[in-house]
């Protein structure tokens, strides 16, 4: 019931208004205070879904929604989560599952050798793969092996001194992780970026930053260096920036929530070129490679720094193959002690889809993208803002398509600020009256000063 119940949602996904209309608290209105005392039967309860759920949904899977990043989905993926529920085995470590861990490692070998990762990154070359929840706990996670690689040599009365950086275009998450691992807030930097360099992190900026620091006493322990950022897409240039961090033994996190699906074809792989200087890469399968939430794929050249912070030996947990040393125990590569099967959808989504129609499905996304562009420049009303490298067109009405705007105002640095929130207003305006018809939903950020609309394509075709 549940599946074809599931297969007419997607038959008519497009005919729901793609982004909810509820007002806040509506479900508690409509369901009783509660739990019920005695079964329901499923009908009802789909019914339900039906009359309740549906309205409350904004739908991501629909072909009209083009906001933040895709998270996109496909039937393998969808099998391979029922079949991780069904089977429901927390394997935490290799005895407690064994399918679940050698699954997982022998899929992320196989993505892996389609993005093409350097051999330090792999089983063969040391490394390994390890699948989390999300980049926040890949962040997480890699931010609490460095820092204690460090501790380990200075004494943990040292973790005031130490300093994380990004740009002012990372993603949240690195900063909430930098809180969560015990970073002073004020040693947390995220460095300015300009439209000069398409706001992508600058390795003089980056080198000067860190030997302020050195001179005021601090430590530098970590960069995370963005392929993609949440705002806009902007790529940080690996390279030049791995050079400057590795000068001084920090950690060098990549993160390539977003784009680094895209790598799978050979033409986008130079985006992450010099992630063979970096000690971790990460991207989310669940944004761009028809895997739902939650699918985020981590490697690291040294799983040890991960274990040495992130391992216990509790009694219940003591096993022969453990002891062997013979087996991943993933747990210790991860926050909690219980892991779903994630393994199983994303080796469902590359046997059912194969690597040629994936880069496909890729290649397809950036191409309806550069279509809305061309569609965007016909316009002589609109521009598009940043140049567009994967599937992202961020746009807006140019300030010269704006009434009273070329006639000019006052001519001044002031004249210019209220020309810009004039600009930015009416860019709002109208994004809300996009989203407000229910036939398109888009979100919004603001670069450099700039409020542009973000146009992600991403869903199944
Ligand atoms: N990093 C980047 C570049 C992102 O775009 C996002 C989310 O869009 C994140 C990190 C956060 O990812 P997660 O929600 O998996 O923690």
């Amino acid at each position: 019931m549940v599946v074809d119940f599931l297969a007419k949602y997607y038959e008519n996904i497009e005919k729901y208004p793609v982004l909810s209309q509820v007002e806040p608290g509506y479900l508690s209105k409509r369901f009783p205070s509660s739990a019920p005392q005695d079964e329901e039967p499923m009908e009802a309860i789909l019914d339900d879904v039906h009359q309740h759920i549906f309205p409350g949904l904004t739908h991501w899977q629909s072909p009209n929604f083009f906001a933040y990043y895709q998270t996109n989905t496909s039937t393998a993926a969808i099998l391979g989560e029922m079949l991780c529920a069904g089977f429901n085995v927390a394997g935490f470590n290799w005895v407690s599952s064994p399918a679940a861990t050698e699954l997982e490692s022998l899929v992320m070998d196989w993505l892996g050798k389609m993005l093409d990762l350097p051999r330090p990154f792999l089983p063969f070359g040391n490394g390994g793969g390890v699948i989390e929840g999300n980049t926040s706990e890949a962040i997480t996670c890699t931010l609490t092996a460095a820092r204690d690689r460090v501790l380990r040599k200075l004494g943990h009365n040292s973790i005031a001194k130490l300093v994380v950086y990004g740009s002012d275009q990372t993603n949240c998450s690195f900063q909430k992780a930098a809180r969560v691992v015990g970073i002073d807030p004020r040693n947390f930097r995220a460095l300015k970026t300009t439209r000069s360099t398409l706001f992508g992190l600058s390795p003089d900026s980056l080198e000067k930053a860190i030997c302020l620091d050195i001179n005021a006493g601090l430590i530098p322990l970590y960069l995370c260096a963005t392929v993609g950022t949440t705002s806009c897409a902007a790529v940080d240039p690996l390279e030049p920036l791995c050079k400057v961090a590795s000068k001084f033994s920090m950690w060098i996190h990549v993160d390539a929530a977003y784009t680094g699906a895209s790598c799978i074809c050979p033409e986008y792989r130079k985006f992450i070129n010099g992630v063979e200087f970096a000690d971790s890469f990460s991207f989310n399968a669940h944004k761009w490679l028809l895997t739902p939430l939650d699918c985020c794929c981590l490697w690291v050249k040294d799983p040890n720094a991960l274990v040495n912070s992130l391992s216990t030996d509790p009694e219940y947990l003591k096993n022969e193959a453990t002891e062997s040393k013979q087996v991943i125990d993933y747990a210790d590569w991860q926050l909690s002690l219980s892991r779903r099967f994630r393994a199983l959808k994303l080796w469902l989504v590359l046997r059912s889809h194969g690597v040629q129609n994936l880069r496909s499905h890729i290649r397809n996304h950036c191409r309806l993208a550069k279509l809305f562009e061309e569609l965007v420049e016909e316009d002589p009303q609109f521009e598009v803002v940043f140049p567009i490298n994967f599937a992202l067109v961020c746009f807006r009405i140019r300030p010269s398509g704006v009434a009273g705007m070329s006639n000019g105002h006052v001519d001044n640095e002031q004249g210019e600020a209220w020309k810009l929130n004039e600009v930015n207003r009416l860019n709002a305006q109208l994004l809300y009256a996009i989203n407000a018809s229910g036939r398109v939903f888009m979100s919004h950020t603001t670069v450099g000063g700039v409020y542009v609309l973000r146009f992600a394509v991403g869903r199944r075709l």
